[in-house]
């Protein structure tokens, strides 16, 4: 198999999803779900689909159409605020799009007029991470506009936590976004079918058993995708962390001293990395680099040690020997170093269905 590739076991995905779909039902919120980081690749949408997700979000249109063009079959939303300019793209491939600005929503309802279309919005509502959303204040004057636009149907509200800011979701602000869809619903006389509370970071606040009012949905990838929750990255009970594995081959294995000697400056990336001396080392060069994922957020496994990296080249030495040229070397990933390794073309993407580890050379 081609190395470096990212090992996507599909099988503890869909336990994954269908983990939290199954608890967050009995609590009366449906999980929308959100494979941006794997570039909503169709493989992981399907599985996501067939787990019980009751649609898939991803912010970027790219991937919505990628996802039409593979016949995923579902409604689809666009999770960030759709960019002017896109409005046709977003109107001819997404069902739903989540809106901040009323000049977008204006510009989608001209499209949605042109192509003879329904186009459903979500207004996302600002309650203090300072990321997207429309101030508690203009919420009225903002759905007065929308609901006089044609060919917009206003769907629900949504809030967005924990992304910019780390401000946390909590019964102050998802009783707020309770009170603010009851708010609109008795100003205008409508329902709202969506009230999307959050994301990965809702988990602790919706698994907690308080009220959880009118929210009855969030939009869920990176607890999915890595099984754990966004506040603190705890591992969520019974979800598997290591879904998604990177493998790494050997092209360098030499012992060296950990001190590199001449006269040193800033190395590629601007920085000037201070090394304690352990005397001479095995240090094996992995060809994977910054260009592939982002090393702070990998997890190597045990008895591997990071001990630096450049564009194409990852350094590691091994507590337990035996690193050969060719070898291969495995690493958990944070949100980070698999946002950048999904990215990467350069990095392979394998599927499978039930766990391969034991058939991997592992030196741990
Ligand atoms: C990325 C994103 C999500 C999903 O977040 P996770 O932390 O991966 O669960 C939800 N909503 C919006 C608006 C997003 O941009």
């Amino acid at each position: 198999m081609s190395a470096p590739r990212l090992e996507i076991d599909l099988g503890k995905i869909h336990h994954n999803a269908r983990t939290v779909v199954d608890r967050l039902a009995k609590r009366g919120i449906s999980v929308t779900g959100v494979a941006k980081a794997a570039l909503s690749s169709s493989e992981i949408a399907h599985e996501l689909l067939l787990a019980g997700v009751s649609d898939l979000g991803d912010s970027r249109i790219e991937n919505i159409e990628a996802m039409r063009r593979a016949d995923v079959p579902t409604r689809m939303s666009l999770i960030r605020s759709p960019m002017i300019s896109q409005a046709k793209r977003v109107v001819a491939s997404t069902d739903i799009s989540f809106n901040t600005e009323i000049a977008v929503v204006r510009r989608l309802s001209l499209e949605a007029q042109k192509m003879d279309r329904m186009h459903a919005v979500v207004l996302m509502v600002e309650l203090g991470d300072l990321r997207e959303g429309i101030m508690p204040d203009h919420l009225v004057a903002t759905v007065r506009e929308t609901l006089g636009l044609p060919n917009i149907v206003l769907k629900g509200l949504g809030t967005n936590l924990a992304c910019r800011s780390g401000a946390s979701p909590d019964d102050t602000n998802m009783g707020e976004l309770s009170r603010l869809a009851e708010l609109i619903e008795a100003t205008f006389d409508i329902s709202l079918e969506i009230v999307s509370g959050g994301n990965s970071a809702n988990l602790q606040w919706a698994f907690s058993g308080a009220d959880t009012g009118r929210i009855n949905n969030l939009r869920l990838g990176e607890s999915i995708l890595l099984g754990r929750e966004a506040l603190q990255r705890h591992v969520i009970d019974g979800l598997h962390t290591d879904a998604i594995t990177l493998v790494a081959e050997v092209i360098e294995s030499k012992i060296k001293p950990t001190q590199p000697w001449g006269n040193l400056a800033e190395n590629a990336f601007g920085k000037c990395p201070v090394v304690k001396d352990r005397g001479a080392i095995r240090q094996s060069i992995l060809a994977i680099g910054i260009q592939d994922v982002d090393p702070s957020g990998l997890s190597p496994s045990k008895g591997i040690e990071i001990l630096g990296s450049s564009s194409d080249h990852l350094v590691v030495t091994s507590s337990v020997g035996g690193e050969a040229v060719g070898d291969e070397i495995m690493f958990q990933l944070n949100y980070s170093a698999l946002l950048r390794a999904m990215t990467s073309p350069f990095v392979a993407k394998s599927y499978e269905w039930g766990s391969k580890v034991s058939k991997l050379r592992q030196i741990a």
